[in-house]
């Protein structure tokens, strides 16, 4: 076996370069042209067969190895998010209201230094290897994108692998676990329509501001006492506009939120039961509403295939003592990799990496930050993954 872990700390200053230069100039979904074709050069340069546009802005680079074998899938999301900055740090975006606050400037780069691992050793491990840079993880559909462009065929992958920078662990500290991960996620939206009238004669109207807040606190009541205190779920209201002036009753209202769950019988069950309450608050003030749960922005859940959690285990054990390799409580964030993890057995990793003097800012957050050292461990980790799994067979 190569010596992954070496290979990727003569890397380093590469990775951090990379990394820096993405930071510095952040895309958001579907937008990630400058990234994408510094990818697709880079690919190009190792002499690897590279196919652009995948789901618009995504990039398939296909290596391989040293005769036939299983196809692995590698993938690395390259998206920003619309966050301004607040770091300070010399690296920091350039790009007022766009930000990589979740780390996938460091995925790219570390996708980009498998690559470089991977290119150099195949003559060290058979069957091929797919590193999917894809676009749009954040809530827009980039990983089903991809697919509708054909990147689960020709080759098919037997298998398929994520890791997270997470910033939230220690350096060094890897998440592998059987199972679930992370959650389902679903977007829904209400609008409610009233009766518009004079703010001082309610009696003529019906006001869709009362029936929009009743609502809220009826909506809250689901998770708290008719979900069984076992099963995880989360349903939060993210929007709630209404209204335009003082002295108006609103005649409509509009709210946005989202669910996370983990089995499909609790998700029915909170649709089932947001129904019922929307039926039941509007029946009780004569308004009417509508409701609807947005399906082509349902994400699934992140499970983990035993076997694949099994050998990115085995693979960690080359770089990690074993009580830095932890399992967690699922995490009710939800990730788009899942759309792969369900067509093809997969495991997804979260690989501590908060910053030097502790995270000053989570994922999402302007303050946002991880720590580079985390960028050579994160590429070694992949690349014994593919490697292990390869020489391994289907
Ligand atoms: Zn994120
Ligand atoms: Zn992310």
């Amino acid at each position: 076996m190569p010596d992954y872990l070496a290979l990727a700390q003569s890397l380093a200053p590469r990775l951090i370069a990379w990394r820096r230069d993405f930071h510095q100039h952040p895309e958001l979904g579907f937008q990630e042209f400058r990234t994408a074709a510094i990818v697709a050069e880079h690919l190009q340069s190792l002499g690897l067969e590279v196919t652009t546009g995948v789901g618009k802005t995504g990039v398939v680079g296909i290596i391989e190895g040293n005769g036939p074998g299983p196809v692995a899938l590698l993938r690395f999301d390259m998206d920003a998010l619309p966050v301004t900055e607040a770091t300070g740090l010399p690296w920091a975006s350039q790009e007022p209201g766009r930000m990589h606050a979740c780390g996938h400037d460091g995925h790219t780069a570390i996708g980009m230094g498998v690559a470089t691992l991977l290119a150099q050793t195949r003559d060290q491990w058979p069957g091929t290897v797919k590193l999917l840079f894809q676009p749009a993880e954040e809530g827009l559909g980039g990983a089903k994108a991809t697919i509708r462009d054909g990147v689960l065929e020709n080759p098919r992958p037997d298998a398929a692998f994520a890791l997270h920078l997470w910033n939230q662990f220690p350096l060094g500290k890897l998440v592998v676990q059987p199972g679930p991960l992370m959650a389902a996620s679903d977007r829904f939206d209400i609008a409610i329509t009233g009766r518009g009238g004079h703010g001082a004669a309610p009696e003529d109207a019906i006001d869709a501001v009362l029936v929009a807040a009743n609502m809220v606190t009826m909506l809250h009541h689901i998770v708290s006492r008719n979900v069984s205190p076992h099963d995880a779920a989360v349903l939060t209201i993210g929007s709630l506009h209404s209204g335009d002036a003082f002295n108006v009753i609103a005649e409509r209202a509009f709210m946005e939120g989202t669910l996370r769950t983990f089995d499909p019988a609790v998700r029915d069950l909170l649709i089932q039961r947001m129904e019922e309450v929307l039926g039941g608050v509007t029946r009780a003030h004569g308004a009417s509403y509508a409701f609807e749960i947005q399906e082509n922005e349902y994400t699934p859940p992140v499970i983990n295939d035993e076997r694949m959690a099994a050998i990115a285990r085995e693979a960690a054990l080359t770089f990690l003592p074993e009580e830095q390799i932890i399992q967690i409580e699922p995490i009710m964030v939800s990730e788009d990799m899942s759309e792969i993890m369900n067509r093809v057995p997969g495991c997804y990793v979260l690989l501590g990496a908060e910053p030097e003097g502790g995270a000053r800012g989570p994922h999402h957050n302007p303050r946002f930050d991880i720590h580079e050292d985390a960028l050579p461990l994160a590429a070694a980790i992949m690349s014994q993954i593919a490697v292990i799994y390869l020489r391994q067979g289907t």
